[in-house]
């Protein structure tokens, strides 16, 4: 059906839509009904995507909402310059407005970009790297919007940099490379270019995705680029808040501070922070007593995105708890209580091993399923190898196994031992993890005790393969 059929029909009718007349959602449904086509509900739709990002929001938000500043973490593998390009753009584009002004770490830190003579705001999280990432997340917390991973022209892709890739494309938060160190003998940014798009990273030049800048972060070359890269890719990500509402977000930082006691810091995820606002933080509660900004300056109020130092609590809350602004203090503490007794719970499940994705769970649910004609869907698998060498044939098998009932899905494939990070990116996706000769350290093994994840360790390839298949087919006979 044409547009002008449509229009056609609705003058016939004595409704003349002219490009800014709305059609009321009877008008709508009645159109659609006469094409025989369906009504989408734009507004529910909004809100189940919305849902999907896990972004603080609710339905009587969805009519007051304004956009807000993305939120950035810096990922890359070690030494690639992660921390020359936050240094390079806190100087720059932070310290600069306020000469003299001390900057003080708080955890994130707000810029300015200006943009077609307009001003513009990011906040970048200033603990670089997926550990803390993934830590995050593995703790329920959602506050990255962007991720930019930094990978050096003259190193190229490493095992971090693949982890890095592995904990962005989980969480699903869209991805800008930064190819660092352009300035560097040696540097070949078009080979690294070239290996991204091998592992599915595609440039948008080659009509992929994924912006690619090519960077200085020592020279600070082409770093307003990449700040304007990051710009447009928030716009198409439409980031929007309803700052006329109590404040709810996240903790990234937290700590014990001699002068001021519990102190944390908070990135506003909807609504606007103020002084005097009791809140309810995680295990603790307490009133806002004062709130600072990036320069440890006194501020009022914080809004969407806005990262803000916050004292008053009676105790230290963790990073990635969740804060609200309640209206008592009695219902703070009650919250507070509720949240300490669920952790305490959700600890005693995760060393009773209830509820993690095991392979004999699998073959379970595959052979119940088959029984009951149910369609299982994805086992999401982390592979950490010896070398290289071993990734390529490991894959391969597992991918000639039938996929009728249950596709692999490859989240990270890497060499290295075993990381607290892997296990993160396991607790947050639900994914199983496999270890080719590879150990496992000893603090790494106690956290993937405390955690409802499986991690399975193999020498013989077969092996794996074989245990994979059997719980595919639903004929695992494990001996636990
Ligand atoms: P990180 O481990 O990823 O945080 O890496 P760093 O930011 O600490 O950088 C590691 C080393 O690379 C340092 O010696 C930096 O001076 C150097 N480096 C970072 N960026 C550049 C760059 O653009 N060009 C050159 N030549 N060196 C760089």
């Amino acid at each position: 059906t044409s547009e002008g059929e449509i229009l056609g029909s609705l003058y016939s009718k004595g409704i003349k839509p002219d490009g800014v007349q709305k059609l009321s959602k009877e008008m709508v449904k009645m159109v659609c009904k006469e094409y025989e086509v369906e009504v989408i509900d734009a507004a529910a739709v909004r809100v189940e995507e919305m849902a999907k990002k896990k972004e603080m929001l609710d339905d009587d938000d969805l009519d007051k909402l304004e956009e807000r500043p993305p939120v950035l973490t810096i990922m890359g593998h070690v030494d690639h310059g992660k921390t020359t390009l936050l240094d390079y753009i806190r100087k720059t584009k932070v310290a600069a407005a306020e000469a003299g002004g001390i900057t003080q770490g708080i955890g994130a830190y707000k810029v300015q970009v200006p943009i077609d003579g307009k001003t513009q705001t990011c906040v970048f999280l200033d603990t670089p790297g997926h550990e803390a990432f993934g830590a995050m997340r593995a703790r329920g917390a959602r506050v990255t919007d962007i991720a930019v991973i930094v990978v050096a022209a003259d190193d190229g892709i490493r095992p971090q940099t693949s982890e890095a890739i592995a904990h962005a494309k989980a969480a699903g938060v869209p991805i800008i490379v930064a190819i660092n160190k352009i300035d560097k003998d040696g540097a070949n940014p078009d080979r690294v270019i070239q290996d991204l798009s091998s592992i599915g990273l595609m440039p948008e030049d080659w009509g992929g995705d994924i912006p690619m800048v090519k960077i200085s972060a020592l020279k600070g070359e082409n770093v307003d680029d990449l700040l304007e890269t990051i710009m447009l890719v928030a716009e198409l990500q439409e980031l929007k808040a309803n700052p006329h509402r109590n404040a709810k977000g996240t903790v990234i930082e937290a700590g014990l501070d001699k002068s001021k006691g519990p102190v944390a810091t908070f990135i506003v995820q909807n609504g606007t922070l103020r002084r005097g606002d009791v809140i309810a933080c995680g295990e603790a509660f307490g009133k806002v007593r004062a709130l600072f900004d990036g320069k440890g300056k006194r501020v009022d109020e914080a809004g969407p995105s806005i990262p803000v130092q916050v004292i008053g609590f009676n105790n230290v809350p963790l990073a990635g708890d969740e804060f609200e602004v309640v209206n008592s203090l009695d219902i703070a503490r009650e919250k507070a209580e509720l949240r300490a007794e669920y952790l305490r719970d959700e600890r005693i499940t995760a060393k009773a091993g209830d509820g993690k994705i095991t392979l004999s769970s699998l073959a379970s649910a595959v052979s119940a399923g088959k029984n009951a004609g149910l369609d299982l869907h994805q086992l999401n698998i982390i592979l950490k190898v010896d070398v290289q060498g071993s990734i390529e044939a490991i894959r391969q098998a597992l991918q000639m196994l039938p996929q009728d009932n249950i596709t692999l899905k490859f989240l990270l494939q890497a060499t290295g031992d075993v990381s607290a990070s892997d296990v993160d990116l396991a607790v947050a996706s639900k994914a199983i993890i496999f270890g080719f000769n590879v150990r496992t350290p000893g603090s790494v093994k106690s956290y993937v005790d405390n955690k409802s994840v499986e991690l399975r360790l193999y020498k013989v390839i077969y092996e794996l393969i074989d245990d994979v298949r059997n719980a595919m087919e639903g004929l695992l006979d494990l001996v636990e």
